[in-house]
């Protein structure tokens, strides 16, 4: 039975638990206790699919880890227009492999990217999908090795985490967005430090626009003001320093901070069946993010 309701005391331990420990376990283990529904993601299928869209563009192998004497591949996928373009948005996909939505939303992303790429011509878009391929394959939070990909970004033990350190040299990008789930009832974004309050709120509008369900409250319980959005706070900073000096744990957001650049965490509810609502923020999120760019540009 799928439960819609708040995490209990149990799931937030067990959540507690990824905060805590950088390597969760020495496998890509399955994460069966949280209530993740998974969706319909299957790696050659979804391969092929980015494979399919190399015509119209730049479509990359951007590093290659190995699980069981089998390789899987993350992928680079650029728009074209790299070298005229005045800002550049990287988007992360699925850093925790078993959070499948802002996985299997990429061909959808590619394709609403072409059809207003009038509109997108001075923003360049490149997008690291699977960013954590091994996890997306074995429905699994972590990667091959058991390590919590997203909070490897001060020591960088990880494949995973050098591919997106690399990105971010070589792509040097602008804005990020990272495209997540969780166990709360509906979607949500943290915002780092260099997010504009007022883009964020132009963000949350266009989310809601386009049919999103905002979250009342993030997975924590912790009530969301405004709805669908939890911004960086003199705590919360206080919070990542603290970790990254004590435990050498670091998200993305965080290592975007440091880099002085903005970055958004998109994080839809992974307990819906509803593969539909689950894509759609993190579709419409990154070409909000896009457009809005574009008209600073
Ligand atoms: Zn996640």
């Amino acid at each position: 039975m799928i439960s819609l309701a708040m995490p209990t005391l149990h799931e937030l331990k067990k959540f507690a638990q990824y905060h805590l420990v950088r390597r969760v376990h020495d496998h890509p283990a399955r994460e069966d206790e949280l209530g993740v529904v998974s969706l319909d993601y299957d790696a050659v299928r979804f391969a092929a699919e980015v494979r399919a869209l190399a015509d119209r563009f730049e479509v990359r192998e951007a590093a290659h880890v190995a699980y069981a004497g089998r390789p899987h591949t993350i992928f680079s996928i650029g728009t074209r227009n790299l070298a005229r373009a005045k800002a550049r948005l990287l988007v992360l996909s699925g850093v925790h492999g078993n959070e499948h939505a802002g996985i299997v939303c990429v061909p959808e992303i590619a394709a609403r990217l072409e059809a207003e790429a009038a509109a997108l011509a001075d923003v360049a878009v490149q997008i690291l999908t699977p960013v954590n391929p091994v996890g997306a394959a074995e429905l699994s939070r972590l990667n091959g090795e058991g390590y919590d990909v997203n909070r490897d970004f001060v020591l960088f033990l990880t494949p995973e985490a050098r591919a997106v350190r690399e990105a971010f040299d070589a792509f040097r990008p602008n804005f990020v967005v990272s495209l997540h789930e969780g166990p709360q009832d509906a979607a949500f974004m943290f915002a780092n430090e260099h997010v504009e309050r007022a883009l964020a709120d132009r963000l949350l509008a266009a989310l809601e626009r386009s049919g999103t369900t905002l979250a009342d409250k993030d997975y924590f319980g912790t009530t969301l003001r405004p709805r669908g959005l939890s911004p960086s706070s003199p705590a919360s900073r206080a919070l990542m320093r603290v970790w990254a000096a004590t435990l050498k744990m670091m998200p993305t957001s965080e290592y975007a901070a440091r880099r002085g650049l903005p970055e958004l965490t998109l994080e839809s509810g992974w307990r819906s069946p509803d593969r539909e609502a689950r894509v759609r923020p993190h579709v419409e999120l990154v070409l909000a993010v896009a457009h809005a760019l574009a008209r600073q540009a």
